[in-house]
């Protein structure tokens, strides 16, 4: 039984935390796309963790850690990210790697930081970890698959080849130091003997363990909007961060996806530049970035101050129905005991028209909120497992996004912890 959980907004929805719980019952997690570019918080009995790119299972012994062929692999990041893990007294994790997984190279993470400069204020706020660069080579057919590592000579042909062509745009476009081929190669030689224990043939392992009717479980990182396809194309991440998108870069039959847990955080943040219709400004936002998440919302990795804004039903509609959603995890809650009102943007006004449809970029920047402000609970929920000895405003908080959405909320997370979670009957749930 296969199981995806991806996030419906800008990413930092939560995703961590609901995998970490999910995992319990997992016997395998997988991570398909991305890379160290974003990260995940997790709290439990180890202490609270960041995680760039092992999936969000490592903390249970008894699960499985599967880094996709979809994934943009930092082979350093990751091999330090074990280690820091396992400093820390988690068990050190089981963890394959996928021989088809492309690396991300040094240079990427150079070109990464080097068009940032170049762009200068039109920048995409990119976290400079090499992930368009990395993906852009993966599609134009220069990428390094894990494999290739074993093979070297035809390796060390390839990247005589590639260093002739990324050397010219280093000399002339970015006037910045060549890349020495022997230097390369030394370093892929490190590299290798850093993943050899883990390499495996992914897809086959997954198809055995579908057959032997293992829990699976397929980590998403990002959300809908910043899909490449069905994001805020170009302020988007550069692999596709839907579920649909997990069979691929896991490498396992779409149809064995049977359950899409879409997460959505109960009000919205957002990293990078793009434009974010129910953003909010000022001391509202400053207090809602300060309360926000479990101590605050900003970036795993970069320390970022995240943008705030209201929930927005518009958006969170169009990223669950592009997930294929299943079932929702409403998530952090708890955060919103503060207020007396809660504002929550139920429509988009384009051009003197109201919307409910999530618009096409260009679009998107004319776009206005249309708020309702619904009635807050001013109370703590943590600690509460029902959901009916919630208080009724925030019940009907829930009920009322529901309908906006139109697909089923099961889960309401109302704290950071693995315990923090409350499971709900919808009446949308087919
Ligand atoms: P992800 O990338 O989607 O996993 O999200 P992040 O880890 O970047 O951000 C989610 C943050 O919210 C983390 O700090 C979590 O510990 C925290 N979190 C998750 N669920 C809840 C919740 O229900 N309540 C609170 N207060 N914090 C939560």
């Amino acid at each position: 039984m296969v199981k995806a959980v991806v996030g419906a907004n800008w990413g930092d929805e939560g995703k961590g935390k609901i995998t970490d719980m999910l995992a319990k019952e997992a016997d395998i997690i997988v991570r398909f796309q991305g890379g160290a570019n974003a990260g995940h918080t997790i709290v439990n009995n180890y202490g609270k963790f960041a995680l760039h790119t092992l999936p969000s299972g490592v903390f249970y012994d008894h699960t499985t850690s599967i880094i996709g062929n979809g994934v943009a692999l930092n082979i350093p990041v990751l091999f330090k990210e074990i280690q820091s893990i396992v400093d820390r007294d988690v068990p050190k994790p089981k963890v394959l790697v996928s021989d088809r997984a492309q690396i991300v190279m040094p240079y990427h993470i150079l070109f990464d930081q080097y068009e940032e400069e170049r762009l200068g204020g039109k920048s995409f706020g990119s976290t400079k970890s090499g992930i368009a660069p990395f993906y852009s080579d993966k599609y134009a057919k220069i990428g390094f698959q894990v494999s290739e590592l074993f093979e070297t000579e035809s390796l060390k042909e390839k990247i005589k080849g590639v260093c002739e062509m990324k050397n010219v745009l280093l000399e002339h476009l970015y006037h910045k130091p060549a890349i020495d081929e022997n230097e390369l190669f030394e370093t892929m030689m490190e590299y290798k003997e850093m993943v050899a224990p883990y390499v495996c043939d992914v897809s086959l392992y997954l198809c055995d363990a579908i057959n032997e009717g293992k829990n699976i479980l397929l980590e998403g990182q990002l959300g809908t909007l910043k899909d490449t396809d069905h994001g805020i194309y170009p302020m988007v991440t550069s692999s596709s961060t839907l579920a649909a998108y997990g069979a691929i870069g896991a490498g396992i039959p779409p149809y064995e996806i049977k359950e899409i847990i879409t997460v959505c955080k109960a009000y919205s943040s957002a990293v990078g530049a793009g434009a974010f219709v129910s953003e909010l400004f000022g001391d509202e936002a400053d207090e809602l970035r300060r309360r926000g998440g479990d101590g605050g919302e900003y970036g795993a990795t970069t320390g970022r101050p995240r943008r705030m804004g209201w929930f927005d039903c518009v958006a969170s509609k169009y990223g669950c129905r592009l997930q294929g959603t299943t079932d929702v995890a409403f998530t952090v809650l708890d955060v919103l005991g503060y207020l007396e009102e809660i504002p929550v943007c139920v429509g988009y006004e384009l051009d003197g028209v109201v919307t409910t449809d999530f618009p096409t970029t260009g679009k998107l920047e004319r776009c206005k909120p249309v708020l309702k402000v619904l009635p807050g609970w001013m109370e703590e929920i943590r600690g509460i497992t029902k959901f009916e000895d919630l208080p009724v405003n925030c019940q009907n908080y829930v009920n009322f996004v529901e309908e906006q959405i139109g697909f089923p909320i099961t889960m309401v997370s109302n704290g950071p912890g693995r315990e923090d979670i409350i499971y709900r009957k919808s009446s949308f749930k087919k």
